[in-house]
């Protein structure tokens, strides 16, 4: 294996570079989790968009720049290390969209993708009700179809950003009398319709981007359903593909913050406690280990691989790290580290106890951990399936 970038990788990694050192914000923006801050997110998005950057590795007819996930991976990195805001509409550009790329029509491609390019449109993710978290497969929300509609009955809750979002994506059952897996439809439903109530949950934080959504007789057109009637489980299983096993957590999100508390560990050597070094040097470690485990999936996936039950170890792997970074940044910074930024003691504790109640939120989404062990033990070790 060669490690080493071309020169057409160098070029493309300044050419990066230069574009976001000279349009980058200057502040952070408010939280993408208020409305405020989901507006600011999304005219950024629009800015990135506007200059080929929303979603390097897309066709450029769909508003990508037609560069490969390699580059994809270099823009990453260039993107965490210019600290530019986090990406609104997530959603849309690393999920959806790379199961539209596999699972949708060219109408489909042409009528969803441009727009989730350029953040236009804002997208929720809708698996999770209130009797289906981790066993997805007791989906109750109903889509009947009438005609060339369905109809939607039924309630989906924890959807991240869907306080703002416009679309939704997620698993309806479109056969009644079916059961777990099987006839399930994936669809994409439009937020602002008749007969679609989205109520915001607040968060841990008290910020509200959180919404469960309630349809009642919401009417979607059946062109809106990706994939075949009754096999929505496997297009959701491609989404969820990418979300655990490559595009949601890039691994520039953690080398940055293995910088970042780097910094935070040589500020505050003289009062870290003697195992805060140790631990720093292995956060650093795992990070790059990330890193090169994700170019060995992208190569995999250039020379014609596809994502499958792996995902699983990426998912407990970033999730893990992610969480042992921000308690290590706890560790280093000892009591003031529960202070807010803005309290007069706090002396550059910088945003590290948010970071942390997040990272706390890590082995929870995109599919709880234990579920993921439970994935490697059943389908990767071919050990027998728990009680
Ligand atoms: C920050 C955040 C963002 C989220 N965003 C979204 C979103 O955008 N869209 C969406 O649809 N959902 C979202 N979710 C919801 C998330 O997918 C669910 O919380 C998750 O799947 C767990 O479901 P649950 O909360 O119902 O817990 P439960 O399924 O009730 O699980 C409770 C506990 O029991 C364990 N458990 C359950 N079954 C088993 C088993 N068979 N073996 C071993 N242990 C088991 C779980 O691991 C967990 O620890 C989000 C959650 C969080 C925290």
């Amino acid at each position: 294996m060669d490690l080493r970038y071309t020169p057409e990788q160098d070029a493309f990694r300044a050419e990066v570079r230069a574009w976001l050192a000279a349009h980058v914000p200057k502040a952070p923006l408010p939280s993408f989790d208020t409305q405020e801050g989901s507006d600011a997110h999304r005219a950024w998005e629009k800015t990135l968009h506007a200059g080929g950057w929303a979603m390097v590795p897309w066709p450029v007819e769909y508003g990508g720049r037609g560069a490969n996930l390699l580059e994809w991976l270099i823009f990453e990195e260039e993107y965490y290390r210019a600290g530019a805001p986090r990406r609104v509409n997530q959603n849309g550009i690393f999920l959806l969209g790379p199961t539209l790329m596999d699972h949708g029509t060219p109408a489909q491609k042409a009528r969803f993708l441009p727009k989730i390019a350029s953040s236009e449109e804002l997208w929720a993710q809708g698996w999770s009700e209130p009797n289906a978290g981790s066993d997805m497969a007791a989906i109750q929300c109903t889509a009947l179809r009438d005609g060339d509609h369905y109809v939607l009955r039924g309630q989906k809750t924890w959807a991240s950003r869907g306080a703002f979002a416009d679309w939704m994506f997620g698993l309806f059952r479109t056969d009644p009398a079916s059961e777990r897996h099987r006839g399930l439809s994936f669809l994409l439903v439009p937020l602002r319709a008749p007969g679609v109530t989205v109520r915001p949950i607040a968060q841990l934080d008290g910020e509200t981007g959180f919404a469960e959504v309630f349809f009642d007789d919401a009417r979607v057109p059946a062109l809106n359903r990706l994939g075949g009637e009754g096999e929505g489980w496997k297009v959701a299983m491609a989404t969820a593909g990418f979300e655990r096993g490559l595009m949601l957590r890039s691994p520039a999100r953690f080398q940055e913050t293995a910088r970042r508390l780097v910094a935070l560990y040589r500020e505050n050597e003289a009062s870290a406690d003697a195992l805060a070094r140790e631990a720093v040097v292995r956060c650093v470690v795992e990070a790059e280990a990330y890193a090169l485990e994700t170019y060995r999936t992208v190569s995999r996936l250039l020379a014609g691989g596809r994502i499958a039950e792996e995902a699983s170890l990426n998912k407990i792997y970033w999730s893990e790290l992610d969480l042992r970074m921000h308690e290590t940044a706890l560790r280093i910074l000892g009591a003031r580290g529960e202070l807010l930024p803005e309290a007069p003691a706090a002396r550059g504790v910088g945003d590290w106890l948010d970071g942390y109640l997040f990272s706390l939120s890590g082995p929870i989404y995109a599919g709880t951990n234990e579920i993921q062990r439970n994935v490697i033990a059943e389908r990767i070790l071919g050990l027998p399936r728990g009680a």
